[in-house]
């Protein structure tokens, strides 16, 4: 195989990878396009093989996503321009390998501001981030990547080139394919060029305010009150005890422990004082930061899950979400969970939309698998998600098919593999994970139960 990716003219690496959480990507060689006519080319030569591609952008999935073996990783980086920052219609045109961090960078030097930020930004890329629907701490007030996506360039397995979308804040022309591919995990195509909607940097003037709490229990009261004010945050976040423990010992954070974690709040600054009122309500004297605090901070919460990891030898990131009127009983069965299972889960959680990351601390296992399992199950009990915003990939798929199956039902997820098999039709694209794997499971559990 090295001698033809050679005489295709692609470079390439051999090399064993793993992603955040230890998923290993075991490939026949990593591939580094430095065009989209470079991945034509690779697709085509997959496609004849009949090799998997999974396309890897900075590998900080943490569901499994880019894990594979005997396959080819497609690694984006070289592919990492900002072709165009249009100041008149408002997008940016970037190829996937461009790092989110570094387009906010540019994008400020202009006024503009591309919101959604996971708290890996100044790692990931965004043709991982779009074809992981990411989300991100200011997701209660601009969503996650699916809201910001305009258009977008792909290469199907069949090595023909698509456009879907238009770079137009409104377009009503035909089945919205964009919000096919924003999501798709690698599993539809590989992401060549990207349309993102971009705003003026906002001008509001916004009060960050940090409140030392007693208990998970309460921030989730405190959310629902604020909810029921109509505050509508650009920042709700919250990180444990067990979290701050880890940014003082790994980051020298120097954070006060109160028994229950920091709520990390930024509040328009005419609602900041009835938000100081509803935390006075729940015994929380919320202090108020000034720019170079809030920027601390900021960091220190995008940082929280590296400063877990440096504590632990491995590490599951759950990523449920519950209706926030549903938070205070989605804390309640996670502690019980807890207690059955005799583990510790740090909570870190985009909390002002629900969306909790209860990380597990134990090495990987059958045992730990369960707990996740029911973790997720919980979510879906609740009316929840089993993803917010970190994907599926291998870990979640089996979850995933219970939840769709039983909110959506089972024609949902047999259209969803319909979709696969009609784009991919002979599963190359990141292969055997997502839709098609909840869809295996699902069947192979009917007709364990049928026979
Ligand atoms: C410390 C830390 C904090 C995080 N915080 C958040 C958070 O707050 N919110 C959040 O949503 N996520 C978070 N994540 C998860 C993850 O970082 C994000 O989902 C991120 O956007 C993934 O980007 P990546 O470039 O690393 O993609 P990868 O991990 O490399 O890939 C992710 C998926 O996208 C596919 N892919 C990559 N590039 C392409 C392409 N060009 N075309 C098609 N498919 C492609 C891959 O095959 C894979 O399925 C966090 C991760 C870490 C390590």
């Amino acid at each position: 195989m090295e001698e033809q990716l050679r005489e295709l003219g692609l470079e390439f690496t051999k090399e064993v990878r793993e992603d955040f959480v230890n998923f290993r990507a075991d490939p026949l060689a990593v591939v580094y396009p430095r065009s989209e006519e470079d991945v034509i080319k690779l697709v085509n030569f997959a496609r004849e093989k009949k090799i998997p591609i999974v396309p890897w952008g900075a590998g900080t999935s943490l569901t499994g996503a880019v894990a594979c073996k005997g396959c080819i990783l497609v690694d984006m980086r070289y592919m990492s321009s900002i072709l165009e920052i249009n100041e008149v219609d408002w997008y940016a045109r970037v190829q996937p390998g461009v790092n989110l961090g570094k387009l906010n960078e540019e994008l400020s030097k202009r006024g503009f501001f591309f919101p959604p930020d996971p708290a890996s930004f100044f790692l990931c890329t965004v043709g991982g981030a779009v074809a992981n629907s990411s989300g991100g701490m200011r997701g209660v007030r601009y969503g996650t990547f699916r809201e910001w996506v305009l258009a977008l360039r792909v290469v199907l397995s069949s090595g023909e080139v698509i456009r879907v979308g238009e770079p137009l804040r409104k377009n009503r022309a035909g089945y919205d394919l964009v919000h096919l591919f924003v999501g798709s995990e690698g599993t539809l195509g590989i992401i060549t060029e990207v349309w993102l909607r971009i705003i003026p940097t906002p001008r509001q003037r916004l009060v960050a305010l940090v409140g030392y709490v007693s208990s998970l229990d309460s921030v989730a009261g405190i959310i629902i009150d604020m909810r029921r004010s109509g505050i509508l945050p650009e920042i709700a976040e919250y990180v444990d005890d067990e979290v701050i423990r880890a940014l003082n010992e790994h980051l020298n954070a120097g954070l006060r422990k109160s028994g229950g974690g920091i709520l990390l709040l930024r509040v328009d600054e005419p609602d900041s004082e009835r938000m100081r009122e509803i935390l006075r309500r729940w015994g929380v004297e919320a202090e108020v930061l000034n720019d170079e605090e809030w920027e601390r901070m900021y960091s220190l919460r995008s940082q929280s899950a590296l400063a877990l990891k440096a504590s632990a030898e491995s590490m599951y990131v759950e990523d449920i979400v519950v209706p926030v009127s549903r938070l205070v009983e989605a804390v309640r069965r996670l502690r019980d969970l807890e207690r059955k299972y005799n583990v510790r889960m740090p909570v870190i959680a985009h909390i002002g939309d629900g969306n909790l990351h209860p990380n597990i601390l134990l090495e990987r296992s059958e045992d730990a698998d369960k707990i996740f399992d029911e973790v997720a199950r919980l979510a879906v009990e609740l009316g929840g998600s089993v993803s917010g915003e970190h994907g599926i990939g291998i870990q979640k798929a089996k979850v995933m098919g219970e939840q769709i199956t039983s909110h959506s039902g089972k024609r949902v997820l047999e259209i969803m593999n319909g979709i696969k098999r009609l784009i991919d039709p002979e599963s190359i694209m990141n292969p055997g994970k997502y839709v098609e794997l909840a869809y295996e499971i699902n069947r192979s559990e009917e007709r364990r139960s049928s026979s």
